[in-house]
């Protein structure tokens, strides 16, 4: 399902039954069904008749555990392993007396990811995960490293609606949003295995970004719930600098999330300098005049104080003109900005290309007397399929089926 754009998200609290009753999920153990059923029906929470502890806010979760008549510092025991130790069963949780771990394993569960393939980039070490989400579909995340730091690439949607020309996402079938749960287990997992790998190292610094499978914005209400976990020292207490949502650029939602107050970096996926041609490359968006998304974008960076990034994949004979490089420049003044250029990486089908680098070092030269502050992105796993726009699975099909001969 695709929230409307309208749709006003609401932290603990339902607004239609006020505010959720544990008591619920505790009287689904010994049988009294309907208030827990239709609560929880409502706000996703339950899935399979178990609850999955990382759908809950850190509320929730203190709620759900003092529902077992634990005193407080189970709770803070519990958060702990699931995001600090990352636990992935219950059984590892020692500190927990083995009555309280029966409990909850009758009644919740940790995890909702299964890792079933892990591909490994033959020219710079990224690693692309297939994950199964136990309902027959399948979403994909990546782990990079950059010397010292981490970023982990992580999806919020299965497929994407919006059907942005350039992007291998947007040629599989649209399945469903993903839960909270799903995108923090995302994140759990692939922190883990750098753990893991990391063993009797210092803890190298991690970023997240959600520029994975999916429009983030599309799935504001996971979104907002998952970075609050995000952000909340109890949680992973992690900042603004290491958190950041790429959007195709929704206004409205630009706007909610910047009012969210929540500690999180915005980059706006522009990649064409007038309408026409964003109208023609990403035809999702094309109600919304680049003048319209870029006035959400400077908000979102006032109301932050955070640089919104400018992202635009670079499509030769597309949006690769001396004049796009000009317009592109212009707009980049219109607020506090930073332009990204991102080569295109093309899927197995490659439709476009991309610019050679003395191309790309013309463009760059027309832009920099506009552009003040101007990155090229350099991809990762190119050869894996894990790079920018490259992600889809066979769990997402084809909406049209797949050109000839690939
Ligand atoms: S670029 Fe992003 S918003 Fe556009 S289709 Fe791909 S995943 Fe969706």
């Amino acid at each position: 399902m695709v929230f409307p754009e309208s749709y006003t998200y609401h932290n603990n609290n339902c607004r239609r039954h006020g505010k959720i009753s544990w008591f619920g999920v505790l009287a689904h153990g010994i049988g009294l069904r309907v208030t827990f059923m239709h609560h929880n029906a409502h706000h996703g929470i339950v899935r399979n008749g178990k609850t999955h502890l990382r759908d809950l806010s850190l509320d929730q979760l203190s709620e759900f555990v003092s529902g077992f008549g634990e005193p407080p510092y189970r709770y803070r025991q519990l958060v702990s392993w699931l995001y600090e130790k990352l636990a992935g069963d219950f059984q590892e949780m020692t500190d927990l007396p083995l009555r309280l771990r029966e409990q909850l394993a009758h009644h919740a569960r940790v995890t909702s990811l299964r890792a079933t393939t892990v591909q490994v980039s033959q020219i710079d070490g990224t690693r692309k995960f297939l994950f199964d989400l136990g309902d027959g579909k399948s979403i994909e995340s990546v782990l990079m490293r950059h010397g010292q730091r981490v970023t982990l690439c992580i999806s919020s949607q299965v497929g994407c609606p919006m059907d942005c020309l350039f992007c291998q996402t947007s040629k599989g079938v649209f399945q469903r949003n993903l839960k909270c749960g799903e995108i923090l287990d995302q994140i759990c997992h692939l922190k883990r295995v750098c753990r893991d790998e990391d063993e009797a190292k210092k803890s190298h610094p991690v970023n997240i970004v959600f520029m994975g499978m999916g429009e983030p914005l599309l799935n504001y209400r996971s979104l907002v719930h998952a970075i609050r976990t995000l952000n909340a020292p109890e949680g992973f207490d992690m900042g603004s600098k290491r958190i950041t949502v790429s959007t195709s650029g929704l206004p409205r939602r630009m706007c909610n999330l910047a009012d969210a107050g929540l500690r999180c970096s915005l980059a706006l996926s522009l990649n064409a300098t007038t309408d026409s041609d964003r109208r023609r490359l990403m035809p999702a968006v094309s109600k919304y005049p680049i003048k319209e998304t870029i006035d959400a974008a400077r908000y979102f960076a006032e109301t932050s104080g955070r640089r919104v990034t400018l992202e635009y994949v670079l499509l030769r004979g597309e949006n690769t003109s001396d004049e796009d490089a000009r317009r592109l420049g212009k707009i980049s003044r219109q607020g506090p900005f930073k332009l990204n250029l991102i080569p295109y990486n093309p899927g197995p089908e490659g439709e476009y290309e991309t610019l050679d680098e003395d191309e790309l070092q013309r463009f760059i030269q027309l832009l920099l007397p506009y552009a003040p502050t101007l990155t090229v992105r350099r991809s990762k796993g190119p050869d894996i399929f894990a790079a920018c726009g490259q992600l889809w699975n066979q769990s997402l099909g084809y909406k049209k089926g797949p050109a000839e001969g690939t």
